[in-house]
């Protein structure tokens, strides 16, 4: 630990020499990052310029191979950790950005396992020449709230050489800033990967280029309490084709491969960086008021340290297991690490606050941001469903490790 409290991560995780300078780069990116997440916050704005100093510093293709001039990291790179301390970095100066970055990398992740050659030298070029974004989008919840009169989901038509797709999507992260998209939708009807209950052979994952005027955004619908720059909008299709060429693998592989286990560990790495954040922030602010003296103060900031270190080495295990190809266990221990994450990242903010008081949650404080942010984003899965997850694999009964569904 240093004596400003931050973590020393290149201490705990055993970094070699290239990956310690490769992180060090993240963190000068991320240090102008955070500078930004204000304003993209306050104007619900996708961070494009974080997205271009990634790119000026060479980080912008963290899961394209090597071979094809990425940085070769990743669970399907076998270095699952550098990516996740990469996106913590991210994530810890605006979690926005971390959950923009971390679409892109997972589908950089899902071409390279499931494109073909074809593909992956068309789809990679753009990544590593142009900087091309991508983002992978589901999205299609089909249970109306109370008073929403309007229905999400697509449906797909088989056409002369690929599908035409038309309808609507949510939460689509990052579409007003990507380039591409991979497109989960369901040949059996709306629900995409998510919510359909099909069979999963009717899975497609299609890539989209979301410069074709028949895809357009909807940004009325994208009004809430965080994640604001991760522009999550309403997305929809218009008679759009998508040709042969744009299908990305067998039907139903994604599901079939356990493919979202791979990124259950890579959203806690995010609310852990934002955890951190708030930690970072709150032992500045207590020594700065000379408060460091109060057993009070000294709890909070003892158990926020611990909480922080607990996640970085619940990474480290879970990356160990992706690396070594112990891909069963790794399954399930990303699950666990996402739920026991997600309790340390909400305890640790809590703390910041009880710690730092009121004014930590005036503006321009960031931990008024981080709290708005990380509440909303743990949304993504429902932690009771992942736990009850983990304990019917426990006791050896049916489970959905990817989706946990009931
Ligand atoms: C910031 C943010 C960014 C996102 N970005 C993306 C993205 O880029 N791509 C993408 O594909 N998705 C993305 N998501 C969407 C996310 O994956 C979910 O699809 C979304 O959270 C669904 O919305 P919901 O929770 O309101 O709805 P629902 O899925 O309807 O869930 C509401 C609640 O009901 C529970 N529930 C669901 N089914 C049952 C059941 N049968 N019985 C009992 N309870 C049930 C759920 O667990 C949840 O607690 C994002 C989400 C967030 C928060």
């Amino acid at each position: 630990m240093t004596t400003n409290g931050a973590i020393d991560v290149t201490s705990i995780a055993d970094l070699s020499a290239e990956r310690k300078e490769l992180l060090g780069r993240v963190a000068e990116v991320a240090k102008e990052c955070a500078g930004r997440a204000d304003t993209y916050d306050r104007t619900a704005r996708f961070p494009a310029e974080d997205f271009d100093a990634l790119f000026a510093a060479g980080l912008h293709a963290p899961a394209v191979p090597r071979d094809h001039g990425g940085l070769g990291i990743g669970p399907h790179g076998g270095d699952a950790l550098t990516l996740w301390l990469m996106t913590r970095e991210l994530a810890k100066a605006d979690l926005s950005l971390g959950r923009c970055w971390e679409g892109h990398a997972n589908s950089l992740g899902l071409l390279d396992a499931f494109a073909s050659a074809e593909q992956k030298e068309r789809w990679f070029a753009g990544v590593v020449r142009r900087g091309e974004k991508w983002v992978a989008w589901s999205g299609e919840p089909q249970a109306p709230k109370p008073g929403e009169r309007r229905r999400f989901g697509t449906g797909l038509t088989k056409v002369d050489g690929g599908w035409v797709l038309n309808g609507s999507k949510v939460f689509a992260t990052s579409a007003t800033g990507a380039q591409w998209a991979i497109l989960f939708v369901n040949t059996a009807g709306p629900g995409g990967a998510k919510h359909a209950e099909a069979d999963p052979d009717a899975l497609l994952m299609l890539a989209c280029d979301l410069s074709d005027p028949s895809v357009t955004v909807d940004d009325s619908w994208w009004d809430p309490i965080g994640m604001r720059a991760t522009v999550s909008h309403l997305v929809e299709f218009r008679d759009t084709f998508l040709s042969e060429e744009n299908v990305i693998g067998e039907p139903g592989a994604f599901i079939r491969d356990g493919w979202k286990t791979a990124f259950v560990p890579h959203y806690a790495a995010s609310f852990l960086g934002a955890a951190e954040g708030a930690y970072e922030y709150a032992v500045e602010y207590v020594m700065r008021q000379g408060k460091a003296a109060d057993p009070y103060v000294q709890h909070r900031v003892g158990s926020m340290a611990v909480n922080v270190e607990s996640g970085l080495l619940w990474l480290k295990h879970v990356a160990r297991m992706w690396d070594s190809g112990r891909l069963d266990e790794a399954r399930m221990a990303g699950s666990r690490a996402r739920h026991v994450i997600e309790h340390l990242a909400l305890e640790t903010v809590d703390n910041c606050v009880r710690a730092c008081g009121a004014r930590s949650l005036v503006r321009p404080s960031p931990v008024e941001r981080i709290l708005r942010d990380l509440t909303f984003y743990v949304r993504h899965d429902n932690d009771d469903h992942v736990l009850a997850t983990i304990g019917r694999a426990t006791l050896g009964e049916t489970h959905d490790a990817t989706f946990y569904k009931p």
